[in-house]
């Protein structure tokens, strides 16, 4: 267990990826803060599974777009667990749209939720962690953050805005032991890739070196490395987790 004793918020843990990591740092023996805006069955099944593994967890409603919610999220979480060891900010949306369909409204929701929530909670923590002199932030990315994809202006920006932040963040608060890293995965099956149509599976399929589609594991398992001691070396990286499609 690489994570005994640690407490981990991990943002938007009720479904796909977030659930996926909260599952794999509880493995590890991580405490979890299951967090979720709407998803409140969903994450209490989570809390649920990691308990009935024998590990502890809680459930958190905030929407991390928000500051207040954030700031009560991390207050309840140190009145729960005493401390926080590691930030995941999973949290994600996607309004896609060509930009000229798009409107002020979907580019505000994608980068409040995408790029200020991960802000809201980095700056939330960061006083506790800088005090703690200890701290990991994994923000998840996309590799549609390093490449672009038309219909995606929005998210894209979002996502090339969490390198910005994971890579100015690694710089300023190495020197106090908080490590910051970033995963960008490439098309995960997930409920946000179902909605793609069975001819967008097959085309972006054939454009993966390794012919098919993530599953949320896969990007857990490589969040929980990254979390854990073996990792203690890794600052300021951005780690494709895309069967290649970005190379
Ligand atoms: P998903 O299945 O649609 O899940 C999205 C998660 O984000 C849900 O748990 C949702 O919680 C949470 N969330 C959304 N808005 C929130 C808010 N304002 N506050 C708190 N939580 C919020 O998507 P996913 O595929 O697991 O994506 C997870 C992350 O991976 C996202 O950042 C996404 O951009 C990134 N990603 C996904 C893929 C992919 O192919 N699936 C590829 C690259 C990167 P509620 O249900 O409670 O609202």
């Amino acid at each position: 267990m690489k994570l005994q004793d640690c407490v981990a918020i991990v943002t938007g843990a009720g479904r796909g990826i977030g659930r996926a990591i909260a599952l794999a740092l509880a493995a590890e023996g991580a405490k979890i803060v299951v967090n979720y805006s709407r998803s409140a069955d969903a994450a209490n099944e989570v809390v649920q599974q990691i308990v009935a593994d024998g590990g502890e967890a809680i459930a958190i409603q905030a929407d991390v777009a928000s500051a207040d919610q954030v700031t009560a999220l991390v207050k309840s979480t140190l009145e729960r667990f005493g401390k926080v060891d590691i930030l995941v900010n999973n949290a994600g949306i996607t309004r896609d749209k060509l930009l000229l369909r798009m409107t002020e409204e979907d580019w505000d929701a994608v980068l409040d939720t995408n790029l200020k929530g991960a802000f809201l909670c980095v700056k939330t923590l960061a006083p506790h962690f800088l005090k703690q002199r200890s701290g990991v932030i994994i923000n998840v990315g996309s590799v549609i953050g390093k490449v672009g994809a038309a219909g995606q202006v929005n998210y894209s920006a979002s996502k090339s805005g969490l390198v910005g932040l994971t890579k100015s963040l690694a710089k300023e608060m190495g020197s106090r032991n908080v490590r910051v890293n970033a995963v960008a995965p490439g098309f995960i099956e997930t409920e946000m890739t179902a909605v793609l149509k069975p001819e967008q599976i097959e085309s972006v399929t054939k454009m993966v070196p390794l012919n098919r589609l993530g599953t949320a594991d896969n990007v857990a398992k490589v969040v929980a490395f990254l979390c854990s001691p073996d990792a203690s070396y890794i600052h300021g990286e951005v780690i494709s987790i895309d069967g290649g499609l970005f190379m």
